[in-house]
């Protein structure tokens, strides 16, 4: 072996592991080109070196797969906890709303409202400042067929318009529509008979204007199907994919009921079945919505709790 030979092999471990400066690199590199021996030293020491990298590389792959997948499900619950959070604070907003325009009826007295007949042979209904707000209509639900039409009246105020948004005075004019005659009622919605403010008392007697129990009924209905499903959950408790579907569906009946009660209190009878039920509905969608996403969010956490502990 030559001199220069003996210096490039006792240099080679430290030039493989690139440890040597770059003269000594050049140095080597040359001696590395023109001897073959040499070469020959080196590439059985750079193999194992490289088999070894790459080795790394695969191990490294591999410790960091879960690591990654933890990252995604803590976006994943980042973002679910995000939208969860504007869910549950829209519906507290909607549920505000739908509580401070609730219509609180105002029962008949004098000084209410004042009418005058105008030259056309219409009405003007001109409504005190305590109205925030009334329906007229002429009513069909009162079913008097054949005789002179009727109109109906009921006005209301909300916290809303008392509170946050006046309104202007109220008035309501009514025409004559077939030309004949017309009697106008007022409704207290409070259980006692309706008035009768301008025309001809129908002479059948009282009128009241009843409450709607729909809402009630809906509310039952919720609340039979939220225990058949129960019954059904109990029966199927082994077969993941049918639970799943099962509790989804419980959980719009619990987001139901709980806009039920939000909106219309726990008392099931209404003057306004429309207006409370879209509310319900409304709610309730962003109640579910809520729901599903905690849930998700939990179950993020809980899995996230399981990959860090076992890394
Ligand atoms: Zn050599």
């Amino acid at each position: 072996m030559r001199k220069e030979c003996s210096i490039v092999r006792d240099l080679l471990p430290l030039y493989v592991e690139d440890m040597v400066s770059a003269d000594t690199g050049e140095f080597v590199k040359e001696h590395l080109e023109g001897c073959e021996e040499c070469r020959m030293e080196h590439d059985r020491m750079k193999l194992p070196q490289e088999r070894k990298e790459s080795g790394d590389a695969a191990d490294n792959k591999e410790a960091v797969a879960p690591l990654v997948a933890l990252q995604r499900k803590l976006g994943r619950k980042k973002v679910q906890t995000v939208l969860c959070t504007v869910l549950f604070v829209v519906a507290l907003f909607v549920s505000a709303f739908a509580v401070l325009s609730t219509p609180v009826y105002i029962p008949y007295d004098e000084e209410l409202f004042t009418i005058t007949e105008n030259e056309d042979e219409s009405v003007t209904i001109v409504f005190d400042e305590r109205v925030t707000d009334y329906e007229c209509s002429s009513d069909a639900h009162i079913g008097w067929v054949g005789v002179e039409p009727c109109y109906e009246i009921e006005a209301w105020s909300t916290l809303w318009n008392k509170w946050i948004s006046k309104r202007d005075q109220q008035f309501v004019v009514i025409h004559k529509v077939t030309g004949e005659d017309f009697s106008v009622y007022y409704a207290s919605n409070d259980g006692s008979e309706n008035v009768c403010v301008y025309g001809e008392p129908m002479t059948s007697g009282g009128v009241i204007t009843l409450p709607r129990l729909v809402l009630g009924n809906y509310f039952l209905i919720a609340t039979v199907c939220a225990a058949i499903l129960l019954v059904v959950l109990w029966a199927v408790r082994k077969k993941a994919t049918v639970r799943v579907w099962i509790e989804r569906m419980l959980y719009y009946l619990l987001s139901y009921g709980i806009a039920h009660v939000i909106v219309t209190g726990f008392g099931s009878s209404t003057y306004s079945a429309q207006r409370d039920f879209m509310f319900i509905l409304f709610l309730s969608i962003l109640i579910y919505g809520g729901i599903l996403l905690a849930r998700s969010v939990y179950r993020e956490r809980k899995e996230i709790k399981e990959l860090t502990k076992n890394s």
